[in-house]
C-alpha cells in the first residue's frame, strides 16, 4: 500500500535497524510515538523504495488502525539516516535505566505491536514450506502462500520471568553476561516445545540458579518483540537456599534486600514492574 493512498493514518511508525525513527533533538524521556503522516511520507520519499512498504494492521485497543513500515537497511544510499532524524533503539528505550512509560501503557503497546509486525512482515516474505512468495491474507492478519496456501501468523514465543522471594524478605536478582553494565534482573527464559509456562519457570530457576521454588503463581505479561517474545511474569517463593549461578548465562545471582538493590532494568520492562509491585507490598511481619 502506498503511503499516499492510506486512509488518513493518525501516524506512521517507521522502523529502521531495530530502532524507531523519531525527529532529532527531542529532549526528555523518549517518545515512542508514530510520526505524523506528512513527516513520515517526507522521510519515506527521501529514503526511496520503501513507500510501498507502509502496512496497515488492526489495533487491539479499539483505537485507529496501526500504520508502520520497516525502512530497508540500504535505503537512502547508505547506512545513516538523513539529517534531522534519529533512530531510537526500541529495546534499549524500554530496558535501559532511563525513565519511561509503564509496561502496560497503551501507546507503548501500540508501538510494540507495530514493531513486532514490521519485523515479522520483513521475515515472512516467502513460504516456509515451499519457498513461494507470500501475500497478505484477506480474511485474517496473516500471510498466505501464493502457491500452496499455507498460512503464516505472526510468531509469538512465550517466555517466563519470575520474581522469587525468600523468608528474609529478599528477592533473587541475577546478572546475565549479556546485560549492559551492572544491571541485575529477574530469572527469565523461553518456554520449550511441549512445556507449560509453569514448568518452564521451575526449569529456568533450577538451571540458572540451582534453586527449587514453591507457590508459583502467574502475575502479569508484557509483549517483548525482541524478536518475538511474550513475557509471562510469575512470582514464587524459595524459603531458603543460596543461588548457584550457572556460569553460562548468569555470572552472578544473589538475594537482595529492599534497601540494597543493585541497578535495575528500565521502568518500561516487566522485570521492573514485578520488582516495583514487590517493593510496594507490605513487608512480612517478622
Ligand atoms: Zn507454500
Amino acid at each position: 500500500m502506498n503511503a499516499a493512498s492510506l486512509p488518513s493514518p493518525s501516524g506512521i511508525y517507521l522502523f529502521w535497524n531495530g530502532a524507531l525513527v523519531v525527529p532529532a533533538g527531542s529532549s526528555g524521556p523518549p517518545a515512542l510515538l508514530p510520526l505524523p503522516a506528512e513527516r513520515a511520507a517526507e522521510l519515506l520519499a527521501r529514503w526511496g523504495g520503501a513507500s510501498d512498504d507502509v502496512f496497515e494492521a488492526p489495533s487491539l485497543d479499539q483505537g485507529p488502525p496501526i500504520h508502520a513500515a520497516l525502512l530497508s537497511a540500504e535505503g537512502a544510499g547508505g547506512a545513516l539516516l538523513p539529517p534531522g532524524w534519529e533512530a531510537l533503539p526500541v529495546r534499549g528505550a524500554l530496558a535501559s535505566g532511563c525513565p519511561g512509560p509503564a509496561p502496560d501503557d497503551a501507546d507503548t503497546l501500540r508501538m510494540l505491536r507495530a514493531f513486532h509486525l514490521a519485523v515479522w512482515r520483513g521475515e515472512s516474505r516467502f513460504c516456509g514450506a515451499c519457498g513461494a512468495p507470500n501475500k497478505d491474507s484477506l480474511s485474517e492478519y496473516a500471510r498466505v502462500c501464493t502457491a500452496c496456501g499455507r498460512l503464516e501468523f505472526p510468531r509469538i514465543s512465550p517466555a517466563v520471568i519470575i520474581l522469587i522471594t525468600n523468608e528474609r524478605d529478599q528477592i533473587l536478582l541475577a546478572h546475565n553476561k549479556s546485560f549492559a553494565g551492572g544491571i541485575y534482573s529477574l530469572i527469565a527464559g523461553f518456554c520449550e516445545a511441549g512445556e507449560t509456562a509453569e514448568s518452564a519457570a521451575r526449569r529456568e530457576i533450577r538451571e540458572e540458579a540451582g534453586l527449587e521454588v514453591e507457590e508459583l503463581r502467574y502475575v502479569r505479561s508484557q509483549p517483548w518483540p525482541f524478536p518475538n517474545s511474550l513475557m509471562l511474569g510469575f512470582r514464587a517463593k524459595c524459603p531458603r537456599g543460596e543461588p548457584r549461578p550457572d556460569g553460562v548465562e548468569l555470572d552472578d545471582a544473589r538475594w537482595f534486600s529492599r534497601d540494597a538493590l543493585p541497578s535495575l532494568p528500565g521502568a518500561s520492562s516487566i522485570a521492573r514492574a514485578l520488582i516495583g509491585e514487590w517493593l510496594a507490598s507490605p513487608q512480612p511481619q517478622k
